[in-house]
């Protein structure tokens, strides 16, 4: 077996074990204990893409896309929590002076620290070159100041990667990306509550009062930072896509059993045609979603211009959950609404998937201005401007 089939097999049982258990919990507004995020690290899943000579198992992108998956099969939140964790281990490695990785990486690798990544604000979502944080460079260093909200995991980080424009805004141009410690003075956490409760995903707020940065805390300078988070975009994208595929799979799979066991009117429930119905157009928008997701995977692993494929598999993805997830909960009748099914987890999943890492709206726009001929030269700029 190799490294990355032993690492997955290690995954499946780590989703099947305490995952699974958790998930109703969380999907009520409980929080993960702190040991889970700590097993999740022994089994390697906050180092799966880190480099060898950082203490990674350098593994590639196709491994990381089918580790969310199984995760998310179970509880998306947890796998975003995870996820976005090692994308900033990832990106200290890739960009961060040596002191700064020598700092922060061993916390994040061992599951003691939760890192996450801001960029959406009050004022600024879609619309990413319209953000109001700033840094301004005060003698040799930085000073930062703004707000983040929606951001994954910012309950209990201990470490984000910000992004500000440095000193005066000029759109995308000036924005750069700050490795920010967030115990520093002047940064408070707050939480972001919401009915649609993902409890492993830790969603909160950051606020920024002239806090002070060190001058190598910029590790993305304006005119790369820009570039590199469309780039991680891509990637994010295509493994939400691969997540929205397990949780439409995983609920078709439970409506499947349920249906040969569950009787009415004698028979059991796959027994009546019409029951049977929309599980088979979930199944086949599924295979169709998951060919998309394929061909994403492909070209982010093979490290080429994702950005067509992976908008086209996150819309299919996002829009195939969001479908069918309601029909899926509705055959299953009042059972389906317990939280120790993954019905109503996986339906509020969707709708947050449908958001975040490129709002399926502005995803359309996307593939509209990479396959069709645009002669709107205003419709051509907002969708420069956005971080889709
Ligand atoms: C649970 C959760 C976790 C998140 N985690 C993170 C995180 O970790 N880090 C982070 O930075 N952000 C995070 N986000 C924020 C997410 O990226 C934003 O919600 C997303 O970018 C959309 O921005 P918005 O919500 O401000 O919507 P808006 O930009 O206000 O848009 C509102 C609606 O209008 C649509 N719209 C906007 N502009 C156009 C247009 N030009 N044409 C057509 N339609 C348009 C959008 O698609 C959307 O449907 C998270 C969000 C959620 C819900």
């Amino acid at each position: 077996m190799t490294g990355a089939a032993a690492f997955l097999d290690r995954v499946a049982a780590f989703a099947a074990g305490p995952v699974r258990a958790g998930a109703p919990g969380w999907s009520m507004g409980e929080s993960p204990a702190p040991d889970l995020f700590t097993e999740a690290a022994r089994i390697g899943l906050l180092s799966m893409s880190i480099p060898p000579e950082h203490g990674g198992a350098g593994f590639g992108f196709a491994t990381l896309a089918r580790a969310c998956e199984l995760l998310a099969a179970e509880d998306f939140g947890l796998a975003m929590a995870l996820v976005n964790t090692h994308n900033v281990a990832l990106r200290l490695c890739r960009s961060a002076p040596p002191d700064l990785v020598a700092r922060h990486l061993p916390g994040l690798l061992s599951g003691e620290v939760a890192a996450c990544t801001a960029l959406t604000e009050p004022g600024a979502g879609s619309g990413f070159a319209a953000i109001a944080a700033r840094a301004e460079p005060e003698d040799g260093a930085w000073c930062l100041s703004g707000e983040k909200t929606w951001i994954i995991n910012a309950r209990r980080a201990g470490l984000a990667i910000v992004f500000a424009h440095c000193g005066t805004p000029a759109g995308a141009r000036s924005i750069g990306g700050f490795a920010v410690d967030l115990g520093l003075p002047g940064v408070t956490h707050h939480p972001v509550d919401s009915a649609f409760a993902q409890g492993a995903m830790g969603t909160g707020r950051l606020v920024f009062e002239r806090t002070p940065l060190p001058s190598g805390a910029l590790i993305l300078p304006p005119g790369s930072a820009f570039k590199s988070i469309m780039t991680e975009l891509n990637a994010a994208r295509t493994y939400v896509a691969a997540m929205c595929n397990a949780m439409t799979g995983a609920a078709l799979a439970e409506a499947a059993t349920y249906g040969s066991e569950r009787h009415s009117f004698g028979r059991p429930l796959a027994a009546h045609q019409a029951w049977r119905m929309p599980l088979t157009e979930a199944e086949t928008d599924l295979a169709a979603s998951r060919a998309l997701t394929t061909q994403a995977v492909a070209e982010v692993g093979a490290g080429g211009d994702a950005q067509l494929s992976a908008a086209r598999a996150k819309i299919a993805a996002t829009d195939c959950a969001v479908r069918h997830l309601p029909r899926l909960l509705h055959a299953m009748g009042a059972e389906g609404l317990r939280p120790e099914r993954c019905f109503t987890r996986h339906l509020a999943a969707a709708q947050i998937a449908s958001l975040t890492d490129g709002a399926t709206t502005m995803l359309r726009e996307r593939v509209a201005r990479l396959t069709l001929p645009c002669t709107d030269q205003t419709t051509a700029k907002t969708t420069d401007q956005t971080r889709e």
